[in-house]
């Protein structure tokens, strides 16, 4: 009999899920809307019915040994989602007691999307063998999950490693927190994107990115243009990078890492993130640390990464028993 993990992840629109087993291996996967629940009791029950419809077409013999979710805001000691922006459920969700409710006696644990994006990469990827690394998630905005001495530091509140929201500007660009000048509203897609802005104001060059919207644009084009030399995309790339540098030389201050992963629609871009990024590092360093890091891409796959990184903690947590 095959031991797996059921991986959740929680999406503003979409949920997905799937079977996975020690390897890292999807054996089956599924997934619902997430709006249209107002209720999120009816959510967790059209979800757990969806899992079992999905268990039923796997043909070998599995034993389940437990249920990771990754939602946002989730706060792994409580096992709740509390006061997530992009989700219709407000206040604090017990999310986790409503799994267990539907799954009596197994093993459920919860917490936000870019823990469960650092454990995936500690349980599956290319951190299998570090004691101290970081992943950093630049997707719509910069998560991070921070894991020191082989454990995800989750902190006094349970929400620990909030790199994103590290102040990098005082007076900055306003951000959905309601503070200013954190660091995701300058290393993120997003981010890119209003830099894009910025620079397009600010110079006369030609650009393709002049004929796009400021909603039309993604990560994806300003790569496109970089690729093709178009000098507002690479000058974007560049402030980029020595905004998330700041943020590495920053955390390596306070944590001294082995490795940076970068995971996410920004980090797809390559070269043009990863380079200038290593030269801000380079540049802006603490003597003791120099050469101490290695900012590498992550190892997860990205189409099913969230839903390996949920699973992960299954395995994480059987680990520590
Ligand atoms: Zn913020």
């Amino acid at each position: 009999m095959k031991e797996v993990a059921i991986g959740i992840d929680i999406g503003g629109t979409n949920s997905e899920f799937g079977f996975v087993n020690h390897e890292g291996d999807v054996i089956a996967h599924g997934k619902i809307n997430t709006i249209g629940y107002p209720d999120a009791k009816d959510f967790v029950s059209a979800l757990c019915t969806k899992i079992e419809e999905v268990r039923k077409t796997i043909k070998e013999e599995i034993i389940l040994k437990g249920i990771g979710i990754g939602a946002p805001n989730g706060n792994y000691y409580t096992g709740t989602i509390e006061h997530a922006p992009n989700l219709e459920w407000k206040g604090i969700v017990h999310l986790a007691e409503m799994f267990r409710k539907h799954y009596p006696g197994a093993l459920v644990s919860l917490t936000n999307d870019a823990n469960a994006a650092a454990i995936g990469e500690m349980i599956y990827g290319g951190a299998k063998n570090m004691k101290e690394f970081i992943v950093i998630t630049l997707g719509t905005g910069l998560g991070s999950g921070i894991v020191i001495n082989g454990e995800l530091v989750y902190g006094h509140t349970g929400f620990a490693g909030e790199l994103g929201h590290t102040i990098v500007i005082t007076d900055g660009r306003i951000c959905g927190c309601g503070r200013q000048g954190c660091l995701e509203n300058y290393a993120s897609a997003t981010g890119i994107k209003r830099t894009v802005f910025e620079l397009l104001a600010k110079f006369r060059d030609d650009s393709p990115l002049r004929a796009i919207t400021y909603n039309d644009l993604t990560a994806k084009m300003v790569t496109e243009a970089a690729e093709k030399g178009d000098k507002i995309a690479l000058e974007a790339f560049d402030y980029t990078a020595k905004m998330l540098a700041l943020g590495i030389v920053n955390s390596v201050a306070f944590s001294s890492p082995e490795a940076i992963f970068l995971f996410g629609g920004l980090a797809q871009a390559g070269d043009f993130i990863f380079k200038p990024t290593q030269k801000y590092v380079d540049q802006n360093m603490l003597f003791v640390f120099k050469d101490s890091i290695k900012i590498l891409p992550s190892q997860i796959k990205e189409s099913n990464a969230a839903v390996l990184g949920a699973s992960a903690l299954v395995w994480k947590e059987l680990a520590k028993a």
